[in-house]
């Protein structure tokens, strides 16, 4: 038994999943006549409050889609230090918008009101950069999985209002963040801008991301993600998965992140684990003692088949799933008991 954590993206369809693709009523989506897509993005958008939604082969070129309408070649966006549209879309906000990012010293991935309001609060002749926008990350990736505080949000909504700043959420997973904290999606759809969220991490797609916005927005983004190479042809087979996904894998990320935590419970126990990371969803980052090297310790565990990332900087990390089941939970829980 192959034990994968190491990302939520390495699910595979379920058969009920594969049905509803094999079943789906497709046509050409450039020409706007899928009808699975139309399906698709008129629900998520219905589900947000938001006027519209396009489907995105990525979560990466749904947020550099958003990057690229808020901004012009020059100007400046405000991300935390962690954030996955600075670290970990290839320098695409640089590539694609010609825009720089002023990073925010935030804590597990999010900041605070206060600071973006000193950030905002420099200078402003012609030496600096013009500021546009502002992108936030829930849950926080490399932040472990970590939710933002709604009011906390609402507040930056308030501070980019005055100052005519755009605000964008990358919501790869905003699911996760919703069923951790009992939060609906049209909370978040008053408050953003434009908002992206995956369907093939923990709802589990095989492909597939969604951007919201206005009518407006939506428009800009379907002319964009055609630049992008994205526009693609009958794509409702894949559009079909995501409303499978929605109807039937959001309730359960919960049995996710109640996984993560007996993990995290194991870990705590174990004499070769410095410390773990709060666990709020369904990513556990951890650090092991000094006396053993991460890949000496991930060869134990390999060797169990049992598989994860490192992080760099003695930061390990593990993401539970729809495919890790709670017969795998009860081997990893035995295998680091007995470590
Ligand atoms: C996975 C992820 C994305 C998008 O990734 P793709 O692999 O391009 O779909 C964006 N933001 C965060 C925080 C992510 O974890």
């Amino acid at each position: 038994m192959k034990i994968n954590l190491i990302s939520d993206t390495v699910t595979k369809p379920t058969p009920q999943m594969l049905e509803a693709m094999m079943n789906a009523k497709v046509g050409d989506d450039v020409f706007k006549t899928d009808p699975t897509v139309n399906h698709l993005q008129d629900k998520i958008a219905a589900l947000f409050g938001m006027e519209a939604a396009l489907f995105f082969p990525s979560g990466t070129m749904a947020n550099q889609t958003a990057i690229k309408i808020h901004t012009q070649p020059g100007d400046k966006l405000f991300c935390d230090k962690w954030a996955h549209v600075y670290n970990f879309e290839g320098g695409g906000a640089a590539f694609n918008s010609g825009v720089t990012c002023h990073l925010i010293d935030g804590e597990r991935g999010m900041f605070s009101a206060k600071q973006l309001e000193e950030a905002v609060a420099g200078r402003a002749d012609i030496h600096v950069p013009l500021s546009s926008l502002v992108a936030i990350e829930n849950t926080t990736n490399k932040g472990g999985g970590a939710c933002w505080d709604l009011n906390e949000i609402i507040k930056i909504k308030q501070l980019c209002t005055q100052h005519h700043l755009a605000l964008h959420l990358d919501g790869a997973r905003l699911f996760n963040a919703l069923v951790a904290k009992g939060e609906s999606p049209k909370q978040y759809g008053e408050v953003f801008d434009t908002i992206s969220v995956c369907l093939s991490k923990g709802l589990g797609a095989p492909i597939g991301s969604l951007l919201l916005g206005t009518k407006k927005h939506i428009a800009q983004a379907l002319r964009i993600r055609k630049l992008f190479g994205g526009a693609m042809r009958q794509v409702g087979y894949l559009a079909a998965a995501g409303i499978y996904a929605l109807d039937h894998h959001v309730e359960r990320l919960k049995i996710d992140h109640s996984r993560a935590r007996k993990i995290g419970e194991a870990l705590e126990k174990c004499h070769l684990i410095k410390n773990v990371e709060p666990i709020e969803t369904n990513i556990v980052i951890f650090n092991i003692v000094d006396t053993i090297s991460e890949e000496d310790f991930m060869a134990l565990l390999a060797k169990e088949n049992i598989h994860f990332i490192s992080m760099g900087q003695g930061k390990l990390r593990m993401v539970t799933h729809l495919d890790f089941t709670e017969e795998m939970l009860e081997k990893v829980a035995y295998i680091i008991n007995n470590l």
